[in-house]
């Protein structure tokens, strides 16, 4: 998501609103809304809970800066994470606070921490996804390209974390994962963009399905069903009568990428980010979650987004799978 200039809550009045009539009607605060919805989980006793096949962490929205307390927060979540048992990261995009629309040199500060980060503190096998803010210079006016360099676009990221391609499948213990590439440049917006699978990804993800029975964990950035805009303000206005949701928030092409998962019948779970704010909704069989943010508000004090948050997962042998959203432990209020 794109951070509201210089104080993110400021656009947001209408979206504290709303978590707080939502908060309201469960009985609590929208900012331990989390805490709240872990408490709600079913009990299920050692006899009748399903053999665990592998627990990650889905970490998304990390924003890493050297500008901001993102290495006490990081450190934190690693810390947390790893204590619960995890086997694994997933990542789940906007990894560097921003690329998009910055100049080369700060670009530079940024993929220099996480490397550091992840190098001082990540004791588990990491899988990245790419976010909007890892994008290297769309917004060429801001951050100062041409658009001809060699690492412009997707291309940085990919050298950054040594990833082959922009979206790709791999199994672990089990289960099929799914990592989608959601964002791609706006024609009409030099500085914009907008999410969805582009006809080569989407080509890709139908035979990436059909070449595979077991259940299966997809991961995207932006998300492709959330209940989130509900909620919050910023790009969702209503016009004439009508909601609607900037491209940029949501998956424009939601339906189709929902009707090759309930085709393929295997899909489980659907993870997201890109919201700082944390849902969960399911549909013909499929679980779609936003798992918050890592950075919080940008690693600033927030009443209006999450607080600081990761999602601690347990996929199952028999299929099933238990989700639950977690506090780093790190706090800047
Ligand atoms: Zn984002």
């Amino acid at each position: 998501m794109q951070q509201a200039p210089h104080d993110p809550s400021r656009r947001s009045f209408t979206a504290l609103t709303g978590l707080a009539a939502l908060g309201g009607a469960l009985g609590i605060s929208p900012r331990f809304a989390h805490a709240q919805a872990n408490a709600s989980a079913p009990a299920q006793n050692a006899a009748t809970r399903p053999a665990r096949a592998l627990r990650f962490a889905h970490f998304t929205d990390l924003h890493i800066t050297p500008d901001r307390p993102s290495e006490p927060g990081m450190k934190k979540a690693f810390e947390t994470a790893q204590a619960d048992g995890i086997e694994m990261i997933l990542t789940g995009g906007d990894l560097i606070m921003d690329s998009f629309a910055t100049k080369r040199e700060q670009v530079d500060r940024e993929w220099a921490l996480l490397h550091k980060l992840f190098a001082e503190h990540c004791k588990v096998p990491v899988e990245h996804c790419l976010g909007n803010h890892d994008i290297f210079g769309f917004c060429l006016s801001k951050a100062g390209l041409e658009g001809d360099e060699a690492d412009f676009g997707y291309a940085r990221a990919l050298a950054e974390l040594k990833l082959a391609a922009r979206w790709r499948s791999f199994d672990r213990n089990g289960w099929h994962f799914i990592v989608l590439s959601s964002v791609e440049r706006d024609p009409k917006d030099e500085c914009g963009y907008l999410a969805y699978l582009n006809d080569e990804q989407r080509a890709w993800l139908e035979a990436d399905l059909a070449a595979t029975k077991l259940p299966t964990v997809v991961v995207s950035h932006v998300p492709i069903v959330t209940v989130t805009p509900a909620v919050r303000g910023g790009e969702t206005e209503r016009k004439n009568d009508k909601t609607v949701i900037s491209g940029g928030l949501v998956h424009l092409d939601a339906p189709t990428v929902h009707g090759v998962f309930r085709k393929a019948g295997n899909v489980k779970l659907v993870l997201s980010g890109h919201m700082h704010l944390i849902d969960r909704c399911e549909t013909d069989g499929v679980t779609y979650c936003c798992s918050g943010a890592v950075c919080g508000g940008w690693w600033k004090p927030t009443k209006t987004y999450c607080d600081p948050t990761y999602a601690l997962i347990d996929l199952n042998t028999d299929g099933s799978f238990d989700y639950r959203i977690k506090p780093t432990g790190w706090t800047n209020s």
